[in-house]
């Protein structure tokens, strides 16, 4: 067996054991070695490269988390429960977590994490760990005062990790910033109404920014599930070359 085989089934082996849920874990070859994706639910994921972990959007089921390392990095999106949980984050060792977040989200974190937390605005940036996060808009449409995401409220993230660069929509609608996204790896894509947008939405933009890789997630809404098999036949009826990753982001 080869020498890089060996070592992504060592770290597979490890994330297994950071993890005890039974959740999939998908690898992306890099060129220094292999991103590790696992989807958690709903908004929520863990990617790791390197011996770092980044959490983003922790929410749900406290127990989930309570056998994780402390992560080196949350990311959160926006205020709402299914993104910003005080309880599920309690449940968390934060420990040697550095949290990055928008100023929206950082006022409503508990006064114990302000020294670990960073702010970033929409298009601002940060490196850390080897690593460069970048704040992207993240807004429904049209923008009124009844929009349930206001633009610059909250944050979506490109991350650049090694040579591959990761798109998390958050909660969005598909917005040119998103349309404009170029040499995207791998993309997290949010469908569910009446919270986000429509699978056609979603698809259509998919189409235009042409990501190698779409995990459709964030796809429970107001009616249920949106029908994500069928948003992969609407992409790959029109662009065979786009990989969509159909995960349960729902167990239980
Ligand atoms: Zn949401």
């Amino acid at each position: 067996m080869k020498l890089k085989t060996i070592s992504l089934i060592i770290l597979l082996l490890l994330n297994h054991l950071i993890w005890s849920q039974k959740t999939t874990v998908d690898s992306v070859k890099t060129n220094n070695g292999y991103i590790l994706i696992q989807p958690i639910s709903h908004a929520s994921l863990v990617v790791t490269f390197n011996n770092k972990t980044i959490l983003i959007d922790p929410s749900g089921k406290e127990k989930i988390y309570t056998n994780l390392k402390s992560p080196d990095i949350i990311l959160i999106t926006d205020i709402h429960g299914d993104h910003l949980n005080l309880k599920t984050l309690n449940a968390i060792d934060t420990s040697n977590t550095v949290f990055i977040v928008p100023e929206a989200v950082a006022n409503k974190l508990q006064k114990k994490y302000s020294s670990q937390v960073t702010i970033l605005k929409n298009r601002q940036g940060i490196h850390r760990f080897n690593m460069f996060i970048k704040a992207i808009p993240m807004y429904n449409l049209p923008e009124d005062a009844n929009s349930k995401h206001p633009k610059g409220r909250g944050n979506g993230y490109l991350l650049t990790i090694d040579n591959k660069r990761i798109y998390i929509s958050g909660d969005t609608e598909d917005i040119l910033e998103m349309r404009i996204l170029q040499n995207i790896d791998i993309a997290f894509i949010c469908m569910n109404l009446p919270y986000t947008m429509d699978i056609n939405q979603a698809a259509n933009a998919v189409l235009d920014f042409q990501p190698k890789i779409v995990y459709p997630y964030h796809y429970r809404g107001k009616n249920g599930y949106s029908d994500i098999a069928k948003f992969k036949k609407l992409v790959n009826t029109k662009n065979k070359n786009i990989e969509i990753r159909i995960h349960n982001w729902y167990p239980n």
